[in-house]
């Protein structure tokens, strides 16, 4: 048995900006041999539920109204970070093309569905303290 973070809208958790979660079966069905310990870094910083969507735009976070949202992402990727370290995790699995949880993929800050190659706030802060991040999409 192994522990991981995981985002919790992956595992059923109404935390998304539009209220709903994403459940994903593949995530799901770890929980029969691994501890997920599930986090949503947007409520983490301090973002309500629900919200304003929010795409990277370079280095910032902007909303679809416009503001800027950088410094609730960033609280939020630090305080998953805490709870990493914490539990001793050294693996997670976070939700694709999110601007906090995207892996490998997320939206390029147009609100168009365009896709960029790139990491969400938190992934990026994660890979950078040691903690190995795999998207829903990348599980086996
Ligand atoms: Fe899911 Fe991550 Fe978005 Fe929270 S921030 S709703 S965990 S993708």
């Amino acid at each position: 048995m192994s522990l991981k973070l995981c985002s919790a809208c992956l595992l059923g958790v109404c935390c998304r900006y539009d209220g709903k979660s994403k459940p994903h079966q593949k995530v799901i069905a770890l929980l029969k041999k691994d501890v997920l310990i599930p986090v949503c870094p947007e409520q983490l910083g301090g973002l309500s539920v629900p919200r304003e969507p929010a795409e990277k735009k370079g280095a910032r976070v902007i909303d679809r109204q416009g503001k800027d949202v950088t410094q609730s992402f960033t609280k939020g990727a630090q305080e998953v970070l805490r709870i990493a370290r914490l539990f001793d995790v050294q693996q997670a699995i976070l939700k694709q093309r999110s601007a906090s949880c995207g892996h490998g993929q997320i939206y390029d800050g147009s609100f168009t569905g365009t896709l960029i190659p790139g990491d969400g706030v938190t992934t990026s802060y994660l890979k950078e303290n040691g903690i190995e991040v795999f998207s829903e999409e990348e599980l086996p």
